[in-house]
């Protein structure tokens, strides 16, 4: 039994996926000009609850939003916290039953922007899982007040020519790498649990599990 689990709904795989994959594919106005290969960024909303035998926790990711309002590079994405408390007083009205439970980013890496090889080339670097600057922004929005508990990335890459990979768990089954449209997509669940000490929470040290029934993962 897994300590921590994180349910992926079907909405929040198809949002988070989706908006990769556009802003992966199609080109955005950024400050260097209109580019493909960029990184997106939203909100995740749902509730934490434990299992039936009450042995591990279920974070259930409900719903989440791309914010549009973002600054986006090809290494960066910058928010501010208005599009945040824009959609935490809508959930607040109509969706009361969920509550802010972190945020998804996305990392484009390509052969042609990149210079990664293959899919185990970017495995070897960790390039799919949180940077020190992702790690450094969950602190600032804890920091800032933050009740944030579950962050997920999704990494997109593409190279010339595709090998087919079986869709597989990787870091003790907190991601879960799969292909789709000639693009291997790797989807990776942090869990900061416990309570929180000066309005920080630790990043969890116990399993964390990522359940996303729409590629089969449960
Ligand atoms: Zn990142």
């Amino acid at each position: 039994m897994k300590d921590c689990l994180v349910s992926v709904s079907d909405h929040v795989f198809f949002n988070v996926v989706t908006s990769a994959l556009e802003a992966y594919k199609l080109a955005h106005v950024t400050d260097g000009g209109s580019c493909s290969h960029v990184e997106t960024f939203g909100h995740l909303w749902g509730y934490a609850t434990k299992d039936v035998l009450g042995l591990a926790t279920v974070y259930r990711l409900v719903w989440s939003d791309t914010s549009t309002a973002v600054k986006r590079s090809k290494d960066s994405v910058t928010f501010d916290d208005e599009a945040y408390q824009l959609k935490e007083r809508f959930i607040d009205s109509f969706f009361p039953e969920v509550s802010y439970m972190g945020d998804f980013h996305s990392h484009p890496y390509s052969l042609e922007d990149d210079k990664i090889k293959t899919e185990l080339e970017l495995e070897r670097k960790k390039l799919y899982q949180f940077s020190k600057p992702d790690f450094d922004s969950v602190r600032q929005l804890q920091n800032d007040g933050a009740n944030y508990r579950v962050g997920l990335v999704a990494t997109v890459y593409s190279r010339d020519k595709k090998v087919n990979r079986s869709t597989a768990w990787l870091d003790d089954q907190s991601c879960l790498r799969f292909q789709y449209d000639e693009l291997t997509i790797w989807l990776k669940a942090y869990v900061w649990s416990g309570d929180a000490i000066d309005g920080f929470r630790r990043k969890t040290d116990k399993m964390v599990r990522l359940i996303c029934p729409a590629v089969g993962a449960v």
